[in-house]
């Protein structure tokens, strides 16, 4: 039998997990964890996203700053408000929705946070520190599937790991947290050669593409455990229709467990953006770290 791991329900137990925290933090320090998302244009999306995230801050009790700005915007605006940010004690984590309008430069925005705001670990020290196996901000999806990975399997050590994407968000982060566990990573791509035969040899099948239901049962070694990372909206019978990365009946009639699209990654996304401003909050006051929330 196949295990289908929920992660709608294992990030409810996140977020429980994050405002319990956050309830102590309060109670004991008078500290409110504060978390600061900025949204550049009306992105339909995005706007929806950063709703979201707003609502699931308060609702574990933390402190939510919006900060909605025209598409228009300069980045010397921009920037000047990352600076305020940065330096605003109530504020502990900073997230720059992606993507930013073409005029403004991505990388130099992100790279204005300070790091030890950056919610979303994209900045290049953390980039960097995590690759050095050093305490970092970690970015929020694959901090997700690594907690579902470890509460799924416990020891991840010496376990072969397939990651297919070698994206700066998903896939490469993926690679270092698995790598951290002690797994024997290959990171797969658009040039990689037979595809199907390289996940095959995965205990752990990380799909992170961005291709409808591209993998399917022949790329899954009998037993493994697949993380489908993919959101993908597809046109089925006149409906619009959620899919992953991973064709699900195939790949669940071999894996011995597997997330589902949607209710596996995505729910975790935002439960680790909490749990990654806590930690912020956490470190920024000398407290210690949660547990269980951090890779
Ligand atoms: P991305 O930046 O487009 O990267 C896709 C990666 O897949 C690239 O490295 C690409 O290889 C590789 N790839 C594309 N076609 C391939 C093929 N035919 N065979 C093997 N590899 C192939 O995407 P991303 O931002 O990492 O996102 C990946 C997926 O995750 C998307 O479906 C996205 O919507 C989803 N996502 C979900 C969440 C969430 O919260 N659950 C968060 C972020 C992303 P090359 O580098 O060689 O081009």
């Amino acid at each position: 039998m196949t295990t289908v791991i929920d992660g709608k329900a294992f990030a409810a137990r996140v977020r429980a997990q994050v405002a319990a925290h956050v309830a102590r933090l309060v109670e004991e320090h008078g500290i409110t964890p504060g978390l600061a998302v900025v949204l550049v244009g009306e992105d339909p999306a995005s706007e929806v996203y950063v709703r979201n995230k707003g609502v699931q801050t308060v609702e574990v009790g933390m402190a939510s700053f919006e900060h909605k700005l025209p598409a228009d915007t300069s980045e010397a605006d921009l920037l000047t408000l990352i600076g305020r940010l940065n330096a605003d004690p109530k504020v502990h984590g900073i997230l720059v929705q992606l993507p930013l309008p073409a005029h403004l430069n991505s990388e130099l925005v992100i790279n204005a946070i300070d790091p030890a705001k950056d919610a979303d670990g994209f900045h290049i020290s953390n980039v960097g520190l995590l690759g050095t196996g050093q305490k970092s901000m970690v970015p929020c999806t694959p901090l997700g599937c690594l907690m579902m990975l470890r509460d799924h399997l416990g020891s991840l050590s010496g376990m072969n790991a397939v990651v297919v994407g070698r994206s700066n968000i998903v896939g490469k982060p993926m690679a270092q947290l698995l790598l951290g566990d002690s797994c024997t990573v290959t990171i797969a791509h658009s040039r990689t050669k037979d595809l199907a035969a390289v996940c095959r040899g995965a205990d752990i099948l990380v799909a992170a593409v961005g291709r409808p239901e591209m993998i399917t049962g022949e790329f899954v070694k009998p037993g493994a455990t697949v993380i489908d990372v993919g959101i993908n909206r597809v046109q089925r019978d006149g409906k619009i229709k959620l899919v992953g990365d991973v064709h699900y009946a195939s790949a669940a009639a071999v894996a011995g467990a597997i997330t589902p699209v949607p209710g596996g990654v995505g729910p975790m996304t935002i439960a680790c953006l909490l749990a990654n401003t806590l930690t912020a909050c956490c470190r920024a006051n000398g407290l210690p770290e949660p547990e269980g929330l951090t890779a």
